[in-house]
């Protein structure tokens, strides 16, 4: 065992504390990381305080992770001392079933083995990337490329394919009608990647806030969805939409905006239920979808594509300290677009 430091939530109220936890004696196949960045994922906060089920206090968020290989098991193959990596949402998974083989361990039928939360192999609860150090098997680590920051690369590690990862899979190409809603850590990268996949974007935000940025990111059109000739306006129009929103929306409007044949991918996670109206669906041949987050090779893919389209996410760098502050402001929506800890600050 090896001692990391690291910041916790003690209860479902907060306030983070520093602390120490104990990451595993590496095995031949694992990879000791010196994080250096952890982004801060609206995921954290909804896990941290119960919002989707039971968790075990001290509670150590954090699944966008870059760092540095600082030592390797006798079998590692894939990483070396010094490299530059990343680690995402999840650090393992059965490795055998049809998903597993496929390459998508996100989907792995006995469950992927959460960065945070959940009990790994070894039976020990895993603890996230809040903290100095982490022990994760070679194939749940991914390279970061030289042209990409460490910095820039953490929110890359879940806000980036979780957003790039259903733009591939509906196949988004040029000349189609894309639409985010919600422009906040998610949002902006499907902002960045539908962009640069060539699509027509469309910006869905509770307010023309943020209109200049959206348009700077690269969206073509920006409504606010407090204005309801909005919902007029863009009634049937689009082929994808994108929820990235963390709260209960009514998407039955939102439903009402696809064109036919379109779908509408949630990849919003908030604990409360979205009731689809079937009209909302039957009258045009609609399909309501979710994704979550995206397999190990496509992270990959995903690193490659950021660092060949110099694609890289507005960030905010805080020290461990403002760590509260973010979250409040992230439950505010004021975040211009991703927080992400200094870890040499904890
Ligand atoms: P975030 O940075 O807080 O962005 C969410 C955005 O949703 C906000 O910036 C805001 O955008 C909008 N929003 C917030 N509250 C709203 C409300 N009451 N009504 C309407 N719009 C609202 O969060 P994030 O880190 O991008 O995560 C977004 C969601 O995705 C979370 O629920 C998270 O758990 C989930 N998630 C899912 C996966 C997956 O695998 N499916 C992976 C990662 C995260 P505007 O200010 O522009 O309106
Ligand atoms: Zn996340």
């Amino acid at each position: 065992m090896s001692t990391a430091q690291a910041r916790a939530v003690f209860d479902s109220a907060g306030p983070f504390q520093p602390t120490e936890i104990q990451r595993r004696e590496l095995q031949p196949h694992d990879i000791l990381i010196e994080i250096k960045y952890a982004g801060i994922c609206h995921s954290d906060i909804h896990s941290a305080r119960g919002e989707w089920g039971p968790v075990q206090y001290p509670f150590v968020p954090g699944h966008e992770i870059a760092g540095i290989v600082a030592a390797v098991g006798s079998a590692v193959t894939k990483h070396a001392v010094g490299d530059r990596v990343g680690v995402g949402c999840m650090v393992d998974s059965c490795g055998e079933c049809v998903h597993c083989h496929e390459g998508e361990e996100q989907y792995c039928l006995e469950g992927m083995t959460g960065t945070y939360g959940s009990v790994d192999r070894y039976g020990q609860y895993t603890q996230g990337g809040y903290s100095s150090h982490i022990v994760v098997t070679e194939d749940f680590v991914v390279r970061i490329p030289d042209a990409l920051s460490l910095e820039a690369a953490a929110p890359l590690l879940c806000a980036g394919i979780t957003t790039y990862s259903p733009l591939r899979h509906w196949d988004v190409k040029a000349g189609q009608k894309v639409a985010v809603v919600g422009l906040g850590g998610l949002g902006h990268m499907a902002v960045k990647f539908a962009h640069a996949m060539g699509a027509e974007v469309t910006v869905l935000s509770q307010t023309l806030k943020k209109k200049e940025d959206g348009l700077k990111l690269g969206a073509d059109h920006y409504y606010a969805t407090s204005d309801v000739e909005t919902f007029k306006s863009l009634a049937g129009s689009f082929d994808l939409i994108i929820n990235t929103v963390s709260a209960q929306i009514d998407i039955n409007a939102y439903l009402s905006l696809l064109a036919v044949d379109g779908t509408l991918v949630n990849v919003g996670a908030p604990a409360e239920p979205l009731p689809v109206q079937v009209f909302s669906l039957i009258g045009k041949r609609r399909s309501f979808a979710g994704s979550s987050i995206g397999g190990i090779r496509e992270t990959q893919e995903m690193l490659d594509f950021c660092a060949e389209h110099n694609i890289t996410p507005e960030i905010e760098v805080i020290s461990a300290d403002r760590i509260d502050e973010a979250w409040e402001r992230v439950m505010k929506s004021d975040v211009k677009y991703r927080f992400v800890i200094d870890i040499a600050t904890l």
